[in-house]
């Protein structure tokens, strides 16, 4: 069928990646599956090349470009390798949508050839945002990116229809996390196991820690900034425990618009896809009058340091925010090989964006050469200090 919209998802293998796979396989008469990239886990590309029937696969990590396996690709699949293999699946004509679920700061060229490209831009990558958002913004055509994190999504409905410059303030939900209710002192002996038990969503390692430290809340703060063109000090963070409110927008006469449903993030992956229209889904479905409670808190900033130095990276702009995630990056990482605590995480990330010399945003290139002294400032504080 020559209507079906032609999806390209870069990081298929992940969380978001393989959900997405799932939305297209669900609604096979409306998407047609024609390029997918993978870092490192090739096999599982070259298994979903063959379900899908798909023309193009690139292989974004040089370490495994030579996998045997992709000798297996099916035989009218075009295998892209090379520094820029991603975009150029991104710029293939037979390309309508691009899902960016590549995490870090490594999927903000992409998502910039995608806006330059012109195609619609399915976006769960926050980090480009978070890094780019002030070169990234301006590019966008009315319509053409749809945020995919759930929460973004949530706020992109409750402001259809309605004069942006009449909301008043955005209400971010946040589950807490693991760890919410601990003190900094409770989250100094948190392991890396602790740290992956998230009680609501199944995801990727990197985004489970951020969500744990909070840091995940702080990105997308910064995230909603960019999209919604509000004052970071409108973005306000709401613990919302039940995850069942995935965020909120208050107007200027006081009314409140709330988006509510079942935690599934195939949920916003689909409408990223749909957008204008809404596809019947077999996705889980809230029983509202199962739920005895909806519980709201305040977020404990002071023990969450992650989400007051994204606040602090958000209010600085420039290129702040590129420090705080780079770092966060590394560290994360390092977490995650026990090389530094959980606390140290955030003990990192300030000790680079102190070390900043923050400047206004004016080049990716300017960008990359940020990005990557605050990875190497990130590792010297972690082999000097852990
Ligand atoms: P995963 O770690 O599960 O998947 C990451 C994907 O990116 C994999 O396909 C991986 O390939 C690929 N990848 C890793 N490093 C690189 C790189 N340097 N260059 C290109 N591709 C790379 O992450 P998630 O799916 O959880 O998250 C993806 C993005 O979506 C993140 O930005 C995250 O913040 C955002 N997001 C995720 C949500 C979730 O529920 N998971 C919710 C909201 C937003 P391979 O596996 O082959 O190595
Ligand atoms: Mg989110």
């Amino acid at each position: 069928t020559p209507s079906r919209t032609r999806v390209a998802i870069l990081g298929c293998t992940g969380s978001i990646g393989t959900q997405a796979l799932d939305v297209c396989k669900q609604h096979s008469d409306k998407l047609e599956v024609v390029a997918l990239s993978a870092h490192s886990r090739t096999e599982n590309l070259v298994h979903f090349a063959h379900e899908f029937a798909v023309r193009h696969v690139a292989v974004t990590s040089e370490a495994h470009r030579g996998d045997a396996v992709l000798s297996e690709l099916p035989s009218a699949c075009e295998l892209h390798t090379g520094s820029r293999c991603a975009e150029e699946l991104v710029e293939l004509e037979d390309v309508d949508v691009v899902l960016v679920a590549i995490v870090g700061a490594a999927g903000l060229s992409v998502s910039h050839a995608v806006l330059k490209s012109g195609k619609r831009l399915a976006l769960a990558n926050k980090e480009s945002l978070v890094v780019g958002g002030d070169l990234l913004m301006p590019m966008v055509q009315p319509g053409q990116m749809l945020p995919v994190d759930s929460e973004h999504c949530a706020i992109f409905q409750c402001l259809l229809g309605e004069n942006p410059r009449e909301a008043h303030c955005i209400w971010l939900t946040c589950s807490g996390g693991p760890f919410y209710g601990r003190s900094l002192d409770e989250l100094a002996d948190v392991t890396r196991h602790d740290a992956l038990a998230h009680p609501t969503w199944n995801m990727g390692a990197k985004i489970t820690v951020d969500s744990a430290t909070l840091m995940n809340k702080g990105l997308e703060r910064i995230e909603a900034m960019h999209l919604f063109g509000m004052d970071i000090d409108r973005i306000k963070v709401l613990i919302q425990r039940e995850s069942k409110i995935h965020s909120m927008v208050e107007f200027e006469d006081g009314s409140v618009m709330a988006h509510l449903g079942a935690s599934d993030m195939r949920i916003p992956i689909q409408y990223a896809f749909s957008y204008p229209e809404r596809w019947s889904t077999p996705a889980p479905r809230v029983d509202f009058r199962e739920i005895a409670q909806l519980t709201f808190g305040a977020p404990d900033m002071e023990s969450f340091r992650c989400l007051k130095l994204a606040e602090i990276a958000a209010k600085q702009g420039g290129t702040l925010p590129c420090v705080l995630n780079a770092a966060n990056e590394i560290a994360v990482d390092a977490f995650l090989h026990d090389a530094c605590t959980f606390t140290g995480i955030a003990d990192i990330v300030e000790a680079c964006m102190d070390e900043h010399d923050c400047q206004k945003v004016v080049s990716f290139e300017q960008l990359s050469d940020v990005d990557a002294w605050a990875r190497e400032q990130a590792r010297g504080i972690i082999s000097s200090r852990f």
